[in-house]
């Protein structure tokens, strides 16, 4: 409440916070977690928690008014739709050059992602956190951090028969007549459920088409993982709807973090402050470089450093659709959770999901997720005149990742006799280069923070979000980010309480 003073605050319930609560929680400690976003616990006037993605409604964005869905045209048609303005799931925030794609709500993005859990591979872990110590990492941290999320591969044997992935075989067909690997990919879907979709015995969500608005069943989410043992200490309370817009230090020692309570209309309705003597910035990439910048810059927080907003990237992020032959058609069921990728990294710096298209119709396309090894890195800085940080990122950035997408489908397309589809993201555009559903940096390891998230200038405050991986994972980031803060977390409990 207003007021209070506890010993640990975590802003943010998406990966780096659920893992810094539960760990806190469970070393004694009493934490606050404060939450832009809703609950999402409590079912619409459908009886679902969740929309689904070929009907969205205004459960389905943060404070639009239209939709702005990744995919915005089909056939030559837009198909974003006007909906109520409310405080929904999916933030669509944009800067300029590019649209950051984010969760909103109790869970962060474990609410609307597409549930892919990759561990890097070894060899490439050095380029993604370089001061941190590899053996510990792949001995102690992913395997916590996997369990945790309940990673799990699918049944290959499921795989060759089920009618819902027979998109991901038409990818993997084209991937290996081309040359490239094509390799299973982890997630933290509950495959027997998945199974019991298909049988027909359990309502449905991955076959339902279930994903970016949230999955109402099936898919683990921070809400069945880590918030359920979070809820289980007893000792962590969660304020959904309540936004941090300030942390300074406080008179007589620890911090003061200013919160805005919202409606779901986005308005603040009251505003309160609580005293903390540790904070955790867990706000997610875009989250906590955006309060840091302003606090650096307005001397709420005079000590941070001038790496602060640095090291920003879109994990390399690009989309494209291909146009199969009418016989090799993808199928109208689509499991909405992609099982499966091509893996071109070492070769031409891109791995690429193979993504479904789950409209209920046959499409004949394949759609891909490309994460490349693009090489740009943007820095947020505070606006004062507009009061809001700024990115500067430019579209033309994507011309890399475009490239590297380009070693794996051109060389498809060639094989196949098949073209790029220019339908997906306007009129007459091959390429899904607007977006990134990826953020990573801002207030990098070992840069902005010590070698475990300690922000240098003010002891007792942390990062421990997407925000400290300097902008690229080679691979989807969230088991990355959940083992990193696994690893600072131990030994912020260990030598800082
Ligand atoms: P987040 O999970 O983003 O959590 C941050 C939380 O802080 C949010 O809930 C936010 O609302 C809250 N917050 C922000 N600012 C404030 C504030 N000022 N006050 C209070 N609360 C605040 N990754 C994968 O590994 N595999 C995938 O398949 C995958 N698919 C994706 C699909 C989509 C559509 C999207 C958007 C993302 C996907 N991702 C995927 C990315 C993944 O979800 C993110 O990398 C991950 O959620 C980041 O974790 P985090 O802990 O850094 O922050």
């Amino acid at each position: 409440g207003d007021g209070a003073r506890v010993p640990a605050l975590v802003i943010g319930t998406g990966y780096g916070g659920s893992v810094a609560a539960l760990r806190l929680a469970q070393a004694g400690v009493n934490v606050h977690m404060v939450e832009m976003g809703m609950a999402w616990d409590t079912p619409g006037p459908d009886g679902k928690i969740f929309a689904n993605t070929t009907n969205p409604d205004a459960r389905s964005y943060w404070l639009r008014t239209k939709t702005k869905q990744p995919l915005s045209n089909f056939l030559g048609f837009p198909i974003d739709r006007s909906i109520p303005r409310h405080t929904g799931i999916l933030d669509a925030e944009e800067f300029s050059g590019i649209t950051v794609y984010q969760g909103r709500g109790v869970g962060g993005g474990s609410l609307v992602n597409g549930g892919m859990a990759v561990t890097p591979k070894r060899e490439n872990f050095a380029a993604i956190l370089p001061s941190v110590n590899a053996d510990e990492m792949y001995g102690t941290y992913y395997p916590r951090a996997n369990a945790a999320l309940g990673v799990a591969t699918i049944d290959p044997a499921w795989f060759d028969t089920a009618d819902c992935y027979q998109y991901a075989r038409v990818g993997r067909k084209h991937a290996q007549r081309s040359g490239f690997p094509f390799v299973f990919v982890p997630t933290v879907y509950d495959w027997d459920y998945m199974k019991r979709e298909a049988a027909g015995t359990v309502p449905k969500s991955a076959l339902a088409g279930e994903i970016l608005y949230g999955n109402n069943h099936g898919k683990k989410s921070l809400q069945k993982t880590y918030l359920a043992q979070i809820r289980a200490t007893g000792k962590v309370t969660i304020s959904p709807l309540h936004r941090v817009t300030s942390v300074s230090p406080a008179a007589g020692g620890g911090y003061t973090v200013a919160i805005d309570q919202l409606d779901t209309s986005g308005a603040t309705t009251a505003t309160k402050t609580v005293t903390a003597d540790r904070v955790f910035f867990a706000a997610g990439s875009v989250g906590t470089s955006k309060l840091l910048v302003k606090l650096k810059a307005t001397g709420a927080l005079p000590g941070l450093n001038g790496e602060i907003g640095k090291g920003w990237g879109d994990n390399g992020n690009v989309m494209c659709g291909r146009a199969n032959h009418l016989w090799d058609p993808t199928g109208s069921l689509q499991a909405s959770i992609p099982t499966g990728g091509i893996d071109n990294w070492a070769a031409g710096g891109a791995f690429a999901e193979v993504a479904p298209l789950p409209t209920g119709i046959e499409t004949y396309a394949s759609f891909y997720l490309s994460i490349t090894k693009n090489p740009h890195r943007a820095e947020f800085s505070w606006n004062a005149a507009a009061g809001r940080a700024d990115l500067n990122w430019q579209a033309s950035w994507k011309q890399p990742s475009i490239d590297m997408a380009k070693t794996i489908f051109d060389k498809i397309n060639k094989k196949e006799g098949t073209i790029y589809r220019t339908d997906l993201f306007g009129t007459y555009k091959i390429w899904g280069d607007h977006l990134t559903y990826h953020p990573l940096g801002g207030a990098v390891l070992n840069k902005a923070t010590d070698n475990y998230g300690r922000l240098h200038g003010h002891p007792g405050l942390y990062v421990i979000d997407g925000a400290l991986i300097p902008g690229n994972t080679s691979v989807n980031p969230f088991v990355s980010i959940t083992a990193l803060a696994e690893r600072n977390i131990e030994k912020i409990i260990a030598t800082d309480l």
